[in-house]
Parts: C-alpha cells; sequence; structure tokens
C-alpha cells in the first residue's frame, strides 16, 4: 500500500491507508470525519480547517491529547511530510484502546528516571 495515498475523508466511506480498515461515515452526520476511528490517523487536507485545500495530502499521526479546559479531548496531528500539527476533536466511536494508547505514551517513555519525582516532594 502506498504510503502517498490520502485518506479520502469525506462523508462517504474510505479505507484507512494507516490500518487499511474500511471506515465508515460517522451516525451524527453534520460534521465529516477527520480521522480513522481505530488507528487515529489523519490527512494533511487543509490549510484552514475545513477547505481542503492542501497539496501536502500526507498521513497524520496521532502524537498526543489535548484535554480541553470543559474536558473535551483533541488529537494533537502532526503531518509526517511537512511536520504541520492540528487538533481535531474526538469522535464519538474513536477506539477508546487507540486513544488511551495515544495518552500514555509519554508516562511510559519518560525522559528522567521515576525517582526522580519522589526527590521534589516537599
Ligand atoms: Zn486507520
Ligand atoms: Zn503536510
Amino acid at each position: 500500500m502506498s504510503r502517498q495515498q490520502k485518506i479520502h475523508i469525506s462523508t462517504e466511506s474510505f479505507i484507512c491507508v494507516n490500518c487499511g480498515r474500511t471506515v465508515i461515515p460517522l451516525d451524527s452526520g453534520g460534521k465529516n470525519r477527520n480521522h480513522c476511528p481505530h488507528c487515529l490517523h489523519s490527512s494533511h487536507e487543509d490549510i484552514t480547517p475545513g477547505d481542503r485545500r492542501s497539496p501536502c495530502k500526507a498521513l497524520m499521526k496521532p502524537i498526543g491529547i489535548w484535554v480541553k479546559e470543559d474536558g473535551e479531548w483533541c488529537i494533537i496531528h502532526r503531518c509526517e511530510r511537512c511536520g504541520i500539527l492540528r487538533t481535531n476533536r474526538i469522535a464519538s466511536d474513536d477506539n477508546e484502546g487507540s486513544l488511551l494508547k495515544i495518552a500514555l505514551a509519554p508516562v511510559s517513555a519518560l525522559p528522567f528516571p521515576l525517582e526522580v519525582l519522589s526527590c521534589k516532594v516537599i
């Protein structure tokens, strides 16, 4: 499967170029899907959100979770080609395991030994 192929983001079903699974449109309609609910990858489609005018079209990897002040989760996506960062709201059928894996990734790869924390407790 070519990495150059884009994820077709629309109201139609599409095959995710990252995990190869079929993605069906959201039941709720309205909002178009902007990432795969299984592996949470997206593609670099927009210059400003929703315009579909980016010439890049490369795969965007989910690299982190942003918890907004109201508690809503957003996925931080990073384009594998140009490195741009984007945030996208999670969808109701996003895979919870995949979301947790992204959220816990920094904790499972700490850049300092865990003992440092106990030393700093006053
Ligand atoms: Zn996928
Ligand atoms: Zn890009």
